[in-house]
């Protein structure tokens, strides 16, 4: 392989930086990874890209950017066990200290630790041709997915999955998914194989709404000012008995409380902005669960990986547009438009 290759950066101002950087070689426990698909996230845009917004664990240091990566081991460095050049694997965007209690429970996005670092935000990720990842962070792809199907799992599909399950969506529950973007339209997709027998999706924008109801990821499309009424009358008036929330807005969590029926399960999972609901009519009184969600563990992504290949349930169908590695900038500017699908930059 080349001695070089072209990373991506996000210096912030809405600005794409592509800069040719030495092809990392793999210490102990680490692999590397020939990229097959990045996607680029809501977060992304939102603390990196337009400007750098994050702290703590949302800080960008400049490194190479993309946290929803797929590829191809190409590489083994010393003590790695159970991975092979040409494994094909998903790469949980965090590595954690791999020692505190939320590490072993899998879920490395809340580890707390120093050493805690997320790929495309404190260490270099997959908007380059290859990516050194920690061989525990690797997750197996199953043959029936593709690399775009792995990168959407990355992060996206994992957060709504998890979501669901947090919920224990099943038969027996309506799902009223608030905010279309890519993550409502997995929550959409993937409560529907879970059995919700009535979904029901609500955005700003009619283009999304279209998009969700062309995807199959609702049956109903509802706009914000008629939502209330429209829930009301799809549901004889009792309302969803589980709402996820993946604006990120006030006013969308507030929808999500209302329209969610008598001893419901609300679930927020969009990032940002504050929770402001009458507290004692709409959450106790009517006796809700509010669960809050952030990405899922290594446990749940290689379960929803298993059941996306039996489900035959392909996530790059959210997916709307793809750019090679050298139009990351027109594909940062059209995902930042807001009314796109899921855009992915394929870096090989
Ligand atoms: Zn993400
Ligand atoms: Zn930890």
């Amino acid at each position: 392989m080349g001695e070089t290759m072209t990373g991506v950066y996000l210096p912030g101002g809405s600005a794409v930086r592509l800069a040719s950087v030495p092809v990392p070689v793999p210490g102990p426990g680490q692999v590397l990874l020939r990229v097959g698909a990045s996607t680029i996230c809501g977060s992304d845009l939102r603390a990196i890209y337009r400007e750098h917004l994050g702290a703590g664990p949302e800080a960008y240091q400049d490194v190479i950017a993309g946290h929803e990566p797929a590829g191809t081991v190409v590489e083994v460095g010393p003590q790695v066990r159970g991975l092979a050049v040409d494994d094909r694997v998903v790469v949980y965007h965090i590595s954690g200290c791999g020692r505190c209690a939320d590490c072993r429970l899998g879920y490395q996005i809340s580890c707390t630790s120093p050493e805690r670092a997320a790929y495309g935000w404190q260490r270099d990720g997959g908007h380059a041709e290859f990516l050194l990842a920690q061989a525990r962070d690797c997750l197996p792809l199953p043959p029936e997915l593709s690399m775009v199907d792995g990168a959407c799992v990355a992060c996206g599909f994992g957060t709504a999955y998890e979501g669901l399950c947090r919920a224990a969506v099943s038969g027996a529950d309506r799902l009223l998914v608030v905010g279309l973007g890519p993550v409502g339209q997995a929550v959409g997709l993937l409560g529907g194989r879970l059995g919700a027998p009535l979904r029901i999706g609500v955005d700003v924008s009619e283009r999304r709404l279209a998009a969700a109801l062309e995807l199959g990821a609702i049956d109903h499309a509802v706009t914000v000012d008629e939502a209330d009424d429209a829930i009301a009358e799809l549901t004889g008036g009792a309302g969803c008995e589980v709402a996820v929330d993946c604006s990120g807005a006030t006013a969308g969590r507030s929808l999500a409380v209302r329209g969610t029926a008598r001893r419901g399960r609300v679930v927020l999972l969009g990032e940002g902005a504050r929770f402001d609901v009458e507290a004692s009519p709409l959450l106790l009184h009517r006796q809700l669960t509010v669960h809050g969600s952030w990405v899922t563990s290594t446990y749940r992504m290689a379960e929803l990986l298993d059941r996306l290949a039996r489900w035959q349930l392909h996530p790059e169908i959210v997916v709307t547009d793809r750019f090679a590695l050298a139009d990351a900038g027109t594909a940062y500017r059209l995902a930042d438009a807001g009314d796109r699908g899921k855009v992915a930059i394929i870096p090989n």
